[in-house]
């Protein structure tokens, strides 16, 4: 699984509480993913991180 952030993100932080193995408040105050791919033990936080991003900026697959 990969996640990325596209640029609709508005930095609300909710990605990072929900899984900040994965997404993280760069330091343009939006966030950014790993490049890697989500550990195992991330990928259902980081679902949820995508379900729950007001703006839908995040994709994961
Ligand atoms: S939840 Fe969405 S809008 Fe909020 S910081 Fe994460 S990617 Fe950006």
């Amino acid at each position: 699984m990969k996640a990325t952030v596209n640029e609709d993100c508005i930095g609300c932080g909710l990605c990072e509480s929900t899984c900040n193995a994965v997404f993280t408040i760069g330091d343009e105050g939006v966030a950014v993913a790993i490049e890697e791919d989500v550990p195992e033990e991330a990928e259902d936080a980081a679902q949820e991180a995508c379900d729950n991003c007001p703006v839908g900026a995040i994709t994961v697959e």
